[in-house]
């Protein structure tokens, strides 16, 4: 049985339409768009600007339970690499029970912040000593189990991961727990795809782990095993996050790190490039030419002092890109979108800058980008409000001050840009409440449960 919901005002797929009526099917499917109704003719009147929802396209679930632990300093040094190194300590303790409640804690935070799916970059495979679970896919079922606690859709990406560096370098004792071989890496995958692959709101797709850790004819070869599961399914790769990453792959290869990739492999729209963030004009044209995702994670990045992606000159190339709150520092999409904003001003001494004549509102080019790149990586049918989507959607909160006055676009400018407090008051995904009025129906459990297994891990 299908469901209608009347909106005052809504941003669909050709701009902002006002006494909006949306149908949505059992299956959680847009049906039918009309504007200008009648609120009598809904059956649910929905109590702010309605918006679709984000795509979160890059996640390490377990991270946000170390945020807050690495913000001292001590070594002159200080950077992504020693970040890295206490990470590594940090999950040397997780067990698959643990994994499931902090990615359910992280994934509630996300649904209330307005993303309404992830991409769940999957790296944490084995137990710590690097053996195999009795069901090689445990780990990885500890996440997607999260996922479906919460309703919260997901995109799983397990991560290939071979060696420490360029040129097969033996992996490190901290990273015993993230490696394959190819064909246990081929295992794992059949396993995914025979657990999940007809399941609503579960995607599977793959994550070679970085140019270091695979080499390009690893990669190659599984993206013909994935094609042979499905040929459209998502591929992520981080790509250029630190300066060392491009002066190792320099000095290995004789290319940058995008380079590299763009001669090696068929770089198209299936791909994502996460942290993309030190590329030269040539390496942006590439990838806003290939059709894929510029994976962005402004606070993690900003966090880890990685550096800035060039935006006004990949914007200008049209690319495509999306966010992602990464390690969860921070987890927000307007925060992201206002970083990435932010960052290009602070530079550049100029404001207003991440928008063209077309679009001359900086809040509604952003998020509208966001929701695309998102969608595309995500390889999920969802980032519009359009007949055949999934409806997944944020109903914003009219009583926050930043929403008041304000109409169409501005709506987006001010909640990226003048919200000093979540502007999202109610979540859809696929047709289902799954935030409302703030809350969710498993917040208080989660909390708890999240407590407990930090408390446990810091001892
Ligand atoms: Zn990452």
């Amino acid at each position: 049985m299908s469901t209608s919901y009347f909106a005052k005002i809504a941003l669909l797929e050709d701009g902002w339409g006002s006494d909006v009526i949306i149908t949505v099917s059992a299956l959680g499917e847009i049906e039918s768009i009309t504007t200008d109704c009648s609120q009598a003719d809904a059956s649910e009147i929905l109590s702010g600007p309605l918006i679709p929802g984000m795509a979160n396209l890059h996640s390490h679930a377990f991270q946000r339970a170390f945020a807050g632990f690495s913000e001292y300093g001590g070594n002159s040094s200080d950077s992504f690499w020693t970040w890295r190194n206490i990470m590594y300590q940090f999950v040397d303790k997780l067990d698959p029970e643990q994994a499931r409640i902090i990615a359910r804690q992280v994934y509630i935070e996300m649904l209330k912040a307005g993303y309404t799916s992830v991409a769940e970059f999957h790296y944490l495979h084995h137990n710590p000593t690097g053996a195999h679970y009795d069901d090689p896919a445990e780990m990885s079922h500890s996440v997607v189990h999260a996922a479906m606690d919460t309703g919260i859709a997901i995109t799983l990406l397990p991560v290939y991961y071979r060696y420490s560096g360029f040129n097969e370098q033996q992996a490190a004792a901290g990273q015993q727990r993230f490696l394959h071989q190819p064909e246990e890496y081929h295992r794992l995958l059949d396993s995914l795809f025979a657990f999940y692959r007809s399941k609503t709101d579960i995607r599977i797709g793959i994550a070679p782990h970085s140019l270091r850790a695979v080499s390009a004819m690893d990669i190659n070869a599984a993206v013909d095993i994935l094609d042979g599961y499905d040929p459209e399914a998502p591929i992520h790769i981080h790509i250029a996050e630190q300066q060392q990453e491009v002066d190792d792959c320099r000095n290995h290869t004789g290319q940058r790190p995008v380079q590299h990739l763009f001669e090696h492999c068929d770089v198209d729209h299936r791909w994502c490039l996460i942290h993309a963030t030190h590329i030269n004009d040539q390496e942006a044209w590439e990838l806003a030419e290939s059709g894929a995702v510029a994976g962005l994670c402004l606070t993690t990045e900003a966090n880890l002092g990685d550096g800035f992606f060039p935006a006004p000159l990949y914007f200008e190339r049209k690319g495509k890109f999306g966010v992602g709150s990464d390690s969860h520092i921070c987890v927000s999409p307007m925060n992201e979108l206002r970083l990435l904003e932010y960052g290009q001003r602070l530079v550049h001494q100029q404001r207003a800058i991440l928008c063209d004549q077309h679009i001359p509102s900086v809040g509604r080019t952003l998020y509208q980008g966001a929701l695309e790149g998102g969608a595309q990586a995500s390889g999920r049918n969802t980032g519009k409000l359009a007949v055949g989507y999934q409806a997944d959607w944020l109903v914003l909160d009219p009583s926050n001050p930043a929403m008041f006055s304000k109409t169409n676009d501005q709506i987006l400018d001010a909640m990226i840009f003048a919200s000093n407090s979540n502007p999202v008051k109610d979540v859809m995904v696929s047709g289902k409440w799954q935030i409302k009025d703030g809350f969710h129906p498993m917040q208080e459990q989660s909390l708890q449960d999240y407590q407990g297994v930090l408390a446990k891990i810091i001892q």
